[in-house]
């Protein structure tokens, strides 16, 4: 890092017409972008964009390892990205949430705290949850750092190795501003690669979380598992989500395909009066955390779950006749490169085709994709051919996306990557 305050920040010039998405705060500049580098920064060191006639755009993080070489972060010339830029972001990031939730046993606003079969959405009041998104890199101008809160614990992953380096003092800030109980760092696969990071996963700060750890959304209890588990611990992304399915599927029978802790299947059973649901997941951990979350919640006598490739269970449940009132979609990402999204498109098209099969004339498919390379129009697409090709009719009731503590910043698209689409097939 630049430890002398007074050394001139180094500069990044860009190649000829390569300017005007950064004009327009976009944050990632690609190597293949750059022109010139000037003043020799080292790996996380702030640096200064600039066109190629040298007027400045905005000021950034280098890192020589990663194909993202500069990643930006404030347009204002005069603003250092030092402890105080850090802070004001991070408090912009906590308000939102703030607004957005109501942690369990926090005094209530409205005398029907404990009325927990309202409508999704139909409430004044802030959502109950003590799981959610506290910063969401680009979202909240913070490319690089994610930050989710579960209870009285900080999952932290670090995306970019700028950010990395900076962890002490945005350690130092999360204590002070989220009083946690303690911080622990996660890592998504291939990041260390892509990124060049050297870090090592585990407790960073605090006490260690509890396993499990019994977190609430909606009033449902959760068990997660902060160290063991996926992601950082839950998908906390399809929280809305899976409240807003539980108004079409009273007395359904529900099939919840790639389950992990049980999220959509449980909240059909608790929230929505569904009367059985069966849960496909190929991992033994994630069913075995649906299963406990089910007993949690009082619905093990109408919870079943199959071990079992997704795409599998589905063939083997076409082929045995079985029919569902509600199949839910909630594969992992399919592709994470260009040149895979074709193929990621057949995949979405054989595993939509499959659900449909299972499915009654007149039920619901709830179908998701996380892959951010997939677009709307894509997804759309794919259904309307999954529709002919199976003779069905099928009618999109409600296009969602991330819950609303994982905002998206308009000036990077690339940071939406839900689809949630609930539909209406006959
Ligand atoms: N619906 C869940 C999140 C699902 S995440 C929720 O609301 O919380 C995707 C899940 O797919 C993971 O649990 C992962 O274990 C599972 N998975 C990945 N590949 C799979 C496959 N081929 N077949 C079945 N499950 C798979």
């Amino acid at each position: 890092m630049n430890s002398d305050e007074s050394r001139p920040v180094p500069v990044i010039t860009l190649k000829p017409r390569h300017a005007l998405p950064f004009f327009k705060r976009h944050p990632w500049v690609f190597a293949g972008a750059i022109r010139s580098v000037q003043g020799d920064p080292q790996p996380g060191d702030e640096v200064a964009l600039h066109t190629h006639e040298g007027e400045f755009i905005a000021r950034g993080l280098f890192n020589p390892h990663s194909q993202i070489r500069v990643r930006l972060f404030s347009w204002n010339q005069a603003e250092p990205l030092d402890r105080a830029f850090w802070k004001t972001r991070l408090q912009s990031a906590f308000q939102l949430r703030e607004a957005l939730f109501r942690r369990t046993g926090t005094p209530a606003r409205h005398s029907d705290l404990e009325d927990h079969t309202h409508e999704a959405g139909k409430s004044a009041r802030p959502t109950e949850a003590t799981a959610y998104r506290l910063v969401n890199s680009e979202a909240d101008g913070l490319s690089g750092l994610t930050v989710d809160r579960y209870d009285r614990w900080l999952s932290v992953q670090f995306t970019s190795l700028a950010i990395a380096i900076r962890q002490e003092v945005l350690i130092e800030l999360l204590v002070e501003l989220a009083q946690p109980a303690g911080i622990v760092l996660k890592t998504e696969k291939g990041l260390r690669e892509a990124e060049g990071m050297e870090i090592t996963d585990g407790l960073l700060w605090g006490d260690p979380p509890p396993r499990p750890l019994t977190v609430v959304e909606h009033g449902l209890k959760w068990e997660v598992d902060l160290t063991e588990g996926q992601k950082t611990g839950g998908y906390l992304d399809q929280r809305d989500n899976r409240r807003a399915l539980a108004q079409y599927i009273h007395g359904h029978r529900v099939l919840d395909v790639f389950c992990y802790a049980g999220g959509f299947g449980l909240g059909a059973l608790v929230w929505g009066g569904a009367s059985e649901v069966v849960a496909i997941d190929s991992s033994e951990s994630a069913l075995q955390l649906a299963q406990r979350n089910a007993e949690l919640n009082g619905v093990a006598d109408r919870w079943r779950s199959i071990r079992s490739d997704g795409f599998k269970a589905l063939e083997t449940l076409r082929d045995a006749g079985e029919q569902f009132d509600t199949v839910v979609l909630d594969p992992p990402k399919l592709t994470r490169t260009r040149s895979a999204l074709p193929q990621a498109l057949r995949a979405y098209h054989s595993l939509n085709r499959l659900a449909v099969s299972v499915l009654k004339p007149g039920g619901i498919l709830v179908t998701c994709s996380c892959s951010g390379l997939v677009t709307r129009d894509d997804f759309e697409q794919m259904l309307a051919d999954v529709a002919i090709q199976s003779g069905r009719d099928l009618r999109i009731i409600e296009v969602r996306g991330a819950a609303p503590d994982h905002p998206v910043s308009p000036f990077c698209p690339e940071n939406e990557y839900l689809k949630c689409y609930v539909c209406h097939v006959t």
